[in-house]
């Protein structure tokens, strides 16, 4: 089994574990997200399916999959690039509080990761005195450059 086939079975036990339905279309995205080493516009991902799925996809296609796919956790949207990728953690199925998404200007690369608890509690905490509320995941995009341009 390759990579990118365990990733999508353990992608598609999710959805079963969430009364989800995992569609061939929904699973051919996944697909392309996964084959991708950083992120990809939605428009990207539509000529990649067009290539090599359907070659007179329409946009909604690839957006109502994506929604899903952000929707489930299993891929993630950039707000700061308004991009998509696929999660780093599928297969180990941790949650996504406090994740952050650190992005780098130079190679356009996206390291995810957790912050660590002590400062999501800190942040939370902050919020909370101002009564705001966190809607949206990924809670933090950080731009930057990442270790290996930094070399
Ligand atoms: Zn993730
Ligand atoms: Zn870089």
């Amino acid at each position: 089994m390759s990579r990118i086939d365990r990733i999508l079975a353990s992608a598609e036990q999710h959805c079963r574990e969430q009364g989800a339905r995992m569609t061939p279309r929904r699973r051919q995205v996944m697909n392309l997200l996964l084959a991708q080493a950083g992120p990809q516009s939605a428009y990207q991902l539509l000529d990649q399916f067009k290539d090599r799925y359907q070659s007179n996809a329409q946009p909604p296609t690839i957006y109502r999959a994506l929604d899903f796919l952000v929707q489930q956790g299993l891929a993630h949207r950039l707000s700061s690039t308004n991009q998509y990728l696929a999660c780093d953690h599928i297969t180990c199925r941790h949650g996504h509080k406090g994740t952050v998404f650190l992005l780098c200007d130079e190679c356009g690369g996206v390291q995810e990761t957790p912050l660590a608890g002590a400062a999501v509690s800190e942040l939370e905490q902050t919020l909370d005195t101002l009564g705001f509320e966190i809607q949206q995941e990924p809670l933090l995009e950080v731009h930057g450059r990442c270790a290996n341009c930094a070399l």
